[in-house]
């Protein structure tokens, strides 16, 4: 029986808010499974880096979910491009905490993103464990699909990526998509493989009163809110939603008077070289009147908003999987969505929203323009929005990892 899991997140913390930054829907699935563990029986210490002198070495998240920050390299100021050369002296911190404990403390490594995977893949061969990892994006697969401009994924990174794909004892895809990805990117063994679609919190993200969810964003009551939630970074594409909304007006200019464009995060990635860039085309376009900025919020601010929105765009130009529609959809929001990654499997196309292929703010124009002018077809969506999230809970979420953590112990094929 596995009774405690070392998972390690090495350069964004679960304590951060997700949404900026570096900070995402990684965070989220950590927070979410650690917490659903523990409530088994199963205790979690997620073990991140350090970025600030005042956190103090061990921070409880939730009963049986610890969060350890181990002082690797300068406490701030360190973007993620410079960890590579800090994972030295994370791997010896996360070493020294386990050598604190009886020997075979931990049953399993679950370690996220390639960057958790090197200290890992030593730490699990070092306390005799299988390591089980989780992706969460491919550089290959990043780097196919870029937005015009924006920066290539380094060969350190597509080199780090292949080394964990080659040790782990289990890769964790979230969809079926990504499964074949790393067999046929990354050469991945397939029966090393396990598809576990992650989820959404069905208990925080439930449809509830579009009007009151308005009044508390002060939103008018008529209006026809279009919302974007995530990184403002050119793979999140949020300027495809801008683009899209000032040719909606072209075409009808009646819409202006009750059009809300929403765009809820912060700068990420590339984006934080030029935090600015979306306000300055929503002026360029005519259209800053239209488009409200929002900071970060927490998930039941967030909540709140997919409720008072008629329908989340999600235009990225790759998705692993994309929380944010399931999440929306969970609300009763339809999504339109880009045809791409697991986008594909997160939203029901002609169910609960609509996938677009390619990245023409034309073509989300034209949908969207649609939706604006046909409630019962958004009713529909919504409707339909709920059914379809209504399957992505964290709790099948756990269950499955708990097969592969099994399945990685024991030394068991997964069924
Ligand atoms: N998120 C949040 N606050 C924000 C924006 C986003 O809590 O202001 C969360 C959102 O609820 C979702 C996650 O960040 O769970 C984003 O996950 P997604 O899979 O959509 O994108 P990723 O960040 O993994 O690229």
């Amino acid at each position: 029986m596995i009774k405690r899991v070392a998972t390690l997140s090495v350069h964004t913390s679960p304590l951060d808010q997700p949404g900026t930054g570096d900070a995402g829907g990684m965070n989220v699935y950590i927070v979410e499974t650690a917490k659903r563990l523990a409530e088994r029986g199963v205790e979690v210490d997620i073990f991140t880096r350090a970025t600030s002198r005042a956190l103090p070495p061990k921070v409880e998240l939730a009963p049986g979910v610890m969060v350890r920050n181990i002082q690797a390299g300068p406490f701030e100021e360190l973007d993620k491009s410079e960890l590579p050369a800090e994972l030295c002296s994370f791997t010896s911190g996360l070493l020294r905490v386990e050598a604190s404990h009886e020997p075979g403390h931990y049953d399993v490594v679950h370690s996220h993103y390639w960057l958790s995977g090197q200290p890992g893949w030593v730490a699990a061969h070092r306390w005799g464990v299988p390591l089980v990892h989780s992706m969460h994006t491919l550089a290959k697969v990043k780097n196919a699909n870029l937005a015009v401009g924006d920066k290539p994924e380094p060969v350190l990174r597509v080199a780090g990526e292949e080394q964990v794909v080659a040790d782990a004892h289990k890769l964790i895809a979230n969809t079926a998509d990504e499964a074949r990805e790393l067999v046929d990117m990354y050469g991945a063994d397939p029966g090393r493989v396990e598809t576990v679609v992650p989820g959404v919190n069905l208990r925080l993200f439930r449809p509830g009163d579009k009007q009151a969810a308005r009044r508390r964003l002060d939103l008018p009551a008529g209006a026809f809110v279009l919302l974007f939630v995530g990184r403002i970074q050119p793979l999140k594409a949020p300027d495809i939603l801008v683009r899209a909304a000032a040719r909606m007006l072209d075409h009808d200019p009646a819409l202006r008077s009750r059009l809300v464009v929403a765009i809820v995060g912060g700068p990420s990635g590339s984006g934080r070289e030029r935090p600015e860039e979306l306000q300055k085309l929503a002026a360029r376009l005519g259209i800053a009147d239209v488009v409200r900025f929002e900071p970060p919020a927490p998930q039941e601010e967030l909540a709140r908003w997919y409720t008072a929105a008629d329908v989340t765009v999600v235009p990225s130009h790759n998705e692993s999987f994309g929380l944010v529609a399931v999440e929306s959809q969970a609300c009763g929001t339809p999504v339109v969505a880009s045809a791409v990654g697991g986008l594909r499997t997160a939203v029901g196309h002609g169910v609960s929203g609509v996938l677009i292929d390619g990245h023409d703010p034309r073509d989300y124009a034209a949908v969207l323009g649609r939706l604006a002018h046909e409630p019962h077809l958004l009713e529909r969506y919504g409707a339909g929005a709920v059914r379809h999230a209504g399957v992505f809970g964290w709790s099948s979420t756990v269950d499955r990892l708990l097969e592969v953590y099994n399945c990685a112990v024991y030394n068991r094929v997964c069924v």
